[in-house]
């Protein structure tokens, strides 16, 4: 059985007596600096010169510094830079100028997991992993909730490791909503798993041959884009609330009956012997291996595999109608149709 942690088994004091530098200003940067800081924490944000993200830090109140300053006062350093820049920062700005005691924190496990940082055994080895995008993780914050995360100590230096990757989880606000103890493996494997096969990857491929089953039958594409795409935030959000059962209690019968029947159909056991091939290649490293030597590469592949992914008819289609909805916000600074980063 999972272990859980909510407000009352951390203590906000710990962090707050510890300098912490997060090193990146993104989607979960500016989330924990902010959430950090509005918790009591002494905070200094680290950037590189010449960073967009530096005028925005400073515009929210923040200390904000070079990485290898930044490091060089904290107690506590959090990566927060994409996961494949991480070992690179961490080689030439963080390593040199970490003090000797200071802990070191992740929010995935993937650059410890794979063996991209090696850090020396006099540091703590943290992760606090919010599960849920920074613009939420911040959101809710405000709001006075809080987004759930998973904690885990990979190495205990201090022999208060662990308390204080909970006291940081408060102050970001996740005891709010509870904080599971997982390990840097667990959260890896699993993370990268229910991405690829799932969330991200299962879930893009699921609609875009919906999409084109209706298409290829000669049915409108905005009415495809309706049926398999729009649709699917309202159900994913009955699953949120009480999981399939409760999605399945708000369709109609008809939905329901054609659920069981046709679900088993289009999602039938190869998919779960390819869902294992997927979770074979993470444990391994093959997954991990060939993003990092693509991204060594300049990201070729990457770039490649999104601008056909952006090129789909389903994009552009849902591009034109999303112009007329009232309702839909543009989250962060994204811009819809361009993923222009
Ligand atoms: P982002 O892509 O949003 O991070 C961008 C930030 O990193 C910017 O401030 C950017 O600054 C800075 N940056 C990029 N490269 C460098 C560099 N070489 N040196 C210094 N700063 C750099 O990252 P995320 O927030 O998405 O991810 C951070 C970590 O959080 C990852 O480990 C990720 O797996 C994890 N995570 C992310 C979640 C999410 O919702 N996105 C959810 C849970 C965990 P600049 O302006 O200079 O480009
Ligand atoms: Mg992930
Ligand atoms: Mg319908």
């Amino acid at each position: 059985m999972a272990e859980l942690f909510y407000e009352n088994d951390a203590d906000l004091a710990l962090i707050q007596s510890k300098k912490v530098a997060i090193i990146g200003y993104g989607s979960q940067g500016h989330a924990h600096a902010l959430n950090l800081k509005d918790s009591g924490v002494d905070v200094v944000v680290g950037l590189r010169a010449g960073s967009l993200s530096w005028k925005k830090a400073e515009e929210a109140g923040l200390a904000v510094t070079d990485v290898p300053s930044a490091v060089a006062q904290a107690d506590v350093v959090m990566m927060l830079v994409p996961d494949q820049f991480q070992r690179h920062v961490y080689k030439d700005h963080v390593a040199p100028n970490l003090k000797d005691d200071a802990a070191l924190f992740f929010a995935h496990g993937f650059n410890i997991r794979f063996n991209y940082i090696d850090p020396g055994a006099g540091h703590d080895v943290c992760m606090v992993a919010p599960k849920g995008p920074g613009h939420k993780v911040r959101e809710q914050y405000v709001d006075g909730k809080g987004i759930p995360a998973i904690v885990a100590v990979e190495q205990d230096a201090s022999g208060q490791a662990w308390e204080l990757a909970l006291s940081y989880a408060k102050a970001i606000g996740a005891t709010r909503a509870g904080v599971i103890k997982t390990t840097f493996t667990e959260e890896t494997e699993t993370d990268l798993f229910g991405e690829q096969a799932v969330l991200c990857g299962g879930v893009s491929q699921l609609v875009q041959y919906g999409f084109e089953t209706l298409v290829e039958a000669g049915y409108q594409p905005e009415i495809a884009y309706f049926e398999v795409l729009h649709e699917l935030k309202l159900i994913v959000d009955l699953m949120n609330e009480g999981g399939i059962t409760k999605q399945r209690w708000s369709c109609s019968d008809t939905a329901e009956f054609g659920d069981y029947v046709s679900g088993p159909r289009v999602i039938d056991e190869h998919v779960k012997e390819n869902m294992k091939g997927v979770l074979a290649d993470i444990q391994d490293g093959t997954f991990a291996k060939r993003f990092i030597a693509d991204q060594d590469n300049g990201g070729q592949e990457f770039k490649a595999l999104r601008a056909e992914g952006e090129s789909h008819q389903i994009e552009k289609v849902g591009q034109e109608l999303r112009k007329n909805f009232g309702w839909t916000q543009a989250d962060g600074d994204y811009v819809d149709g361009s993923a222009a980063r």
